[in-house]
């Protein structure tokens, strides 16, 4: 996680997000800004499905799509829905450090036994189950996959701002993931 740029101050804030409301998320959510009152959706926000994050921010000001990894490739319709019905023209990718979509398949017989013992599946239909879904969102690594989940969604939706983001579950805080 080297290629991390930590936001302390406005100005760590990257000039092309500044002023926008990626930028005001970065301000709230890092830099203690009081949440001013939204009486519409400003951003779309997309994380992964993972507990150990909250996001400091005021009601109403973004859409949130969580999904294991931040993938948004099984959600395209809300993207687009957001966008297209929520006027939201900015979206903040948010991957974290620890995800439980790295090396997906170690976890294997752990995710097989789960839902046998939890939720009272036959072995064999929780092996198929897992075997068919963990190709589709195992990540190699956090900040490789949102570097190219951004790249992926600035091609399909053009005009809208993406940032590529990483939140530190060892102190909560955001940064920008640099782009090379
Ligand atoms: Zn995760």
């Amino acid at each position: 996680m080297n290629n991390l740029i930590a936001i302390n101050s406005i100005e760590d804030i990257l000039p092309e997000y500044r002023q926008t409301p990626i930028g005001l998320l970065l301000e709230y959510h890092n830099l203690n800004r009081p949440l001013d009152p939204h009486d519409k959706a400003r951003l779309l926000i997309g994380m992964c499905m993972d507990n150990r994050k909250h996001l400091h921010m005021p009601d109403n000001f973004a859409f949130i799509i969580r999904s294991g990894g931040a993938n948004l490739r099984y959600s395209e319709f809300k993207v687009s829905y957001a966008i297209g019905v929520g006027q939201v023209s900015h979206i903040a990718l948010i991957g974290h450090n620890n995800c439980g979509m790295v090396n997906l398949i170690s976890r294997k017989n752990e995710f097989i036994r789960g839902l046998v013992d939890m939720a009272g599946w036959e072995k064999e239909k929780a092996e198929e189950h897992f075997m068919n879904f963990a190709p589709m969102f195992e990540i190699s690594n956090e900040t490789d996959f949102i570097l190219s989940e951004t790249k992926r969604l600035r091609l399909r939706y053009p005009k809208v701002r993406i940032a590529p983001l990483i939140y530190l579950v060892d102190d909560n805080k955001l940064y920008f993931i640099k782009e090379t």
